[in-house]
């Protein structure tokens, strides 16, 4: 298998009525857990990746960690650029084999947002890649974006229409109630909204920030249209406590080998949780 881009992907979940996880990896070992378990479960899954962790990771060791994922896995394997601001970024990494890019303009005006947004569809079609952009503004931080409450805006059904049909977009991020990073109580999610722009848009729609999220509220939402379904603090939070709790049992360890194991079999579990979540499964 190669490193593919989302499209296809998000469209049979569409018709299919199922939603892809994209689930956000940092490194080797967290590319590993998600493409071991995708395997056994015959789930598509996309590996997201923020500009912060391109930072942390190289973007080079990151394609290439990807494209050897690809050729080992037998289901195919998405790299997502997640909440990429910078055009130059985004291209430099296509150019380098990603195939599947965020381009979140979100925080600017509308008019700027749809410029920026075609300007990498443009180059993004020249090479086969798949464009997500986002409409509204989700609350929380997310690597260096953080939006404030009185910042944040829910998606507008009717600009939804406009802006994917000016920008050419394959899939959409919807600000419906949901947050990024942890919530200090249950998400109160705008179903309508999500069902009018779902009547009104026709591409695969995205929800951002679903950690933490209850799992009805989830699978709620894939009823009525999300196709792509993102999940990164709750990752974060199972690995950190499987390393924790192997040196709170083993306080003198200090072989890299023995504690990341434990934070990889915390992670596992979530991302198989996910799969079923999404009704992934067996899709592939
Ligand atoms: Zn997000």
């Amino acid at each position: 298998m190669f490193i593919i881009s989302s499209k296809n992907v998000l469209l049979d979940a569409q018709k299919r009525n199922y939603a892809v996880p994209a689930f956000n990896i940092h490194n080797l070992e967290t590319t590993q857990v998600v493409v071991e378990t995708a395997n056994e479960m015959k789930s598509p899954v996309i590996l997201a990746a923020t500009p912060g962790t391109i930072k942390f990771a190289g973007e080079k060791y990151l394609i290439n960690i990807m494209k050897v994922a690809a050729e080992i896995a037998e289901v195919p394997i998405i790299f997502h650029l997640d909440h990429h601001e910078d055009v130059e970024a985004i291209k430099s990494a296509i150019l380098l084999g990603a195939k599947s890019v965020m381009i979140d303009a979100s925080a600017l005006p509308y008019e700027e947002n749809i410029k920026k947004v075609k300007e990498v569809v443009k180059f993004a079609k020249r090479y086969d890649v798949s464009v997500e952009a986002e409409l509204g503004k989700l609350v929380g931080q997310e690597d260096d974006i953080v939006v404030g409450e009185k910042d944040s805006q829910m998606t507008d059904p009717n600009l939804a229409n406009d802006f994917v049909k000016r920008t050419g977009i394959d899939s959409l991020a919807v600000a419906i109630g949901t947050a990024h990073g942890l919530y200090k109580s249950e998400p109160k999610i705008d179903y309508d909204r999500l069902e009018k722009i779902k009547e009104k848009v026709d591409v695969p729609l995205v929800l951002h920030g679903a950690s933490g999220v209850p799992d009805e509220i989830v699978r709620r939402t894939i009823e009525l249209g999300i196709c792509k379904v993102n999940v990164a603090t709750e990752l974060k939070i199972a690995f950190s406590e499987g390393v924790k709790n192997h040196f709170k049992n083993n306080p003198e360890a200090n072989d890299p080998r023995k504690y990341l194991t434990p934070g990889k079999e915390k992670m596992k579990e979530v991302v198989r949780d996910k799969i079923l979540l999404c009704n992934s499964n067996d899709k592939a």
